[in-house]
């Protein structure tokens, strides 16, 4: 069976030609899937009743369950737990902010990027996410929360492990007759994958890019993300510089503060070092607290140190307020949390 929430709309076109059909049969389709969400071929009222049979034979429309929803007391926050079809549980949190509401998706079941202070890697990676899955956590998130504005894949998983299903989905983010949310509202997050940054800036999407640096210093990086191994700060840096001067976009460095292991002085001056006349904005996040890790924190004081530095170099930098810390918003915590409970 072919599910059509895994195609793009050129996909789609070739699909209905192969079938002897009109392409423009595709963009009918998208406008009920995507417009009107509808997932009843009998409800397609402008698709020949012949047609509608033919596609209920080899085709459907897949939708996402929420397992568990989970609402935040303080900020608006909700966290989304989805069964996905095969049994296996990913999650998706939607942010309530002032220019609109984002959602945070999944890319994969778990991952294997084994950052040491985040709960998603704990286990694993069970599987790659289809499009159509992420795709689905955000309809489904949009129809609970409200229309959704903009899109960040900082849920589980790596969205460069999982490349093509990730264009993808972009591609039916981004069609006006898909769910028509633009590239510049859309953030991807990465650990660095090198070849795949080089190729993302090859795609000249106007989509933006964080880096989850968390370490000024090899041996320090290599230690918290094993990823670092394979390719270091000079190299993930090179990739950069070639991003930007392929896109003209700015990339966001990702840097998750914790007690005692990368809020030093010394740590901050390094970073500056790193960075220093590069197109760039730098996003301090107080780790969250994962009880299977035991990181904690970084206390205020070393949080604002590290802004005053880092902006007194001339780089742009922005604290991360922490929204949903009452119901493990964090990195696969929740997901975690269930598992272990089911
Ligand atoms: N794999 C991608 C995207 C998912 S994680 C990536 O690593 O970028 C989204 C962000 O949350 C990343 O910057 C990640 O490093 C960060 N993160 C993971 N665990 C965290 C924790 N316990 N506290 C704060 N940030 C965390």
């Amino acid at each position: 069976m072919y599910n059509l929430k895994d195609m793009t709309l050129e996909e789609m076109e070739n699909f209905f030609i192969n079938m002897g059909e009109s392409k423009f049969r595709a963009r009918q389709i998208y406008k009920w899937i995507y417009d009107k969400k509808v997932t009843d071929f009998e409800k397609m009222t402008d698709i020949s009743k012949n047609l509608r049979a033919k596609l209920k034979e080899i085709a459907y429309i897949s939708q996402l369950k929420i397992a568990e929803r989970r609402v935040s007391q303080i900020d608006d926050t909700i966290k989304y737990l989805f069964l996905l079809e095969d049994n296996n549980i990913i999650e998706g949190v939607a942010i309530r902010y002032r220019f609109g509401n984002t959602a945070c998706v999944s890319t994969q079941v778990g991952c294997n990027m084994k950052c040491k202070f985040c709960a998603s890697a704990v286990g694993g990676k069970v599987r790659d996410l289809k499009a159509s899955e992420m795709v689905n956590q955000v309809m489904a998130i949009d129809s609970d929360y409200g229309k959704i504005s903009n899109i960040v894949l900082m849920g589980s998983g790596e969205p460069f492990d999982n490349y093509d299903e990730v264009m993808k989905f972009i591609k039916i983010l981004n069609n006006p007759y898909g769910l028509g949310i633009g590239s510049r509202h859309i953030t991807i997050s990465t650990v660095g994958i090198v070849p795949k940054i080089y190729k993302f800036a090859d795609e000249k999407l106007q989509v933006n890019l964080s880096i989850s640096l968390h370490a000024p210093n090899n041996e320090l990086r290599s230690e918290l993300m094993p990823i670092n191994r394979a390719y270091p700060l000079e190299e993930l840096m090179k990739a950069c510089e070639y991003y930007i001067e392929k896109t003209r976009r700015r990339i966001t460095f990702e840097y998750s503060l914790i007690d005692g292991v990368n809020d030093k002085k010394e740590h901050a001056y390094q970073l500056v070092e790193l960075l220093k006349g590069m197109l760039c904005h730098v996003n301090l996040i107080p780790i969250n607290y994962v009880k299977e890790i035991g990181f904690k924190k970084a206390k205020n004081e070393k949080v604002m140190m590290f802004k005053r530095i880092i902006e007194d170099a001339g780089i742009t930098c922005t604290v991360r307020r922490e929204l949903g810390s009452d119901i493990e918003a964090a990195c696969g915590q929740l997901r975690r949390k269930y598992l272990k409970e089911r």
